[in-house]
């Protein structure tokens, strides 16, 4: 087996103070995620519906998963009783989903808006003009089952450091605008969801408070 315990713990003892883990567990079986959890983790991340159900079922209750991929709103609904944080919101018709789900749950759901800086064209999210005509709309206020906590983001999958840092510099400074614009009030905002296995060293350099990190926990996903 994958040295889980060992790469769990070179990844948390390289992670400054403050900047919490996500370790994303898509694809892999559940003795990967129970070797993690073994060692103290408790936030662990996946990408699709029925996947994070069986996993949710069948491991320990006091796991918190994370929905970090592109969620469709029909689902939503099969997540919203027990998940911990929808990564992902990149509307306004899915916001919405979360909330009416999240009512029929008694709960409310914490989430964070996606941001699109990145180059590749083929990636989900806001870009930061629809970021902020959605917040300027005023709706989400309204929506007291969901409560905004951040900003998530991918930079762009390339070797190129600067690029990597000018795009989450770019996510730091619009995290800062619509925090003060809209937020300023409110505690709960306050996380920044960026860095994965190739680049969380630079996020965390960037003010990044939550990485996403699979791939150097627990080896390469077989698909
Ligand atoms: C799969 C995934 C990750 C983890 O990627 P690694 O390269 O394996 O660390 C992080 N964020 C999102 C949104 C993902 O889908």
């Amino acid at each position: 087996m994958y040295d889980v315990k060992g790469n769990l713990k070179t990844v948390v003892d390289s992670l400054p103070q403050g900047v919490r883990l996500v370790a994303i567990s898509k694809y892999h079986p559940n003795e990967y995620i129970e070797a993690a959890y073994a060692e103290g983790q408790r936030i662990f991340g996946e990408s699709h519906e029925q996947e994070l159900r069986v996993k949710h079922e069948t491991l320990p209750k006091d796991i918190a998963w994370h929905f970090i991929g592109h969620l469709q709103t029909n689902k939503v609904k099969y997540i919203a009783p027990y998940v911990s944080m929808i990564e992902a919101v990149d509307s306004l018709k899915l916001l919405r989903e979360i909330d009416k789900q999240a009512a029929k749950s008694g709960r409310v759901i914490d989430v964070l808006l996606e941001l699109h800086i990145a180059e590749e064209e083929t990636k989900y999210g806001l870009t930061p003009d629809a970021l902020r005509q959605l917040l300027a709309g005023g709706e989400w206020r309204t929506l007291e089952h969901v409560r905004i906590c951040g900003l998530m983001m991918m930079a762009s999958n390339v070797d190129d450091t600067q690029q990597i840092r000018s795009e989450f510099r770019q996510a730091r400074q619009l995290f800062d605008e619509v925090k003060a614009d809209y937020f300023a009030d409110s505690s709960c905002f306050c996380e920044r969801s960026w860095g994965m296995s190739h680049d969380y060293l630079i996020a965390v350099q960037e003010g990044s408070t939550m990485v996403r990190i699979g791939t150097t926990i627990f080896g390469p996903r077989v698909y």
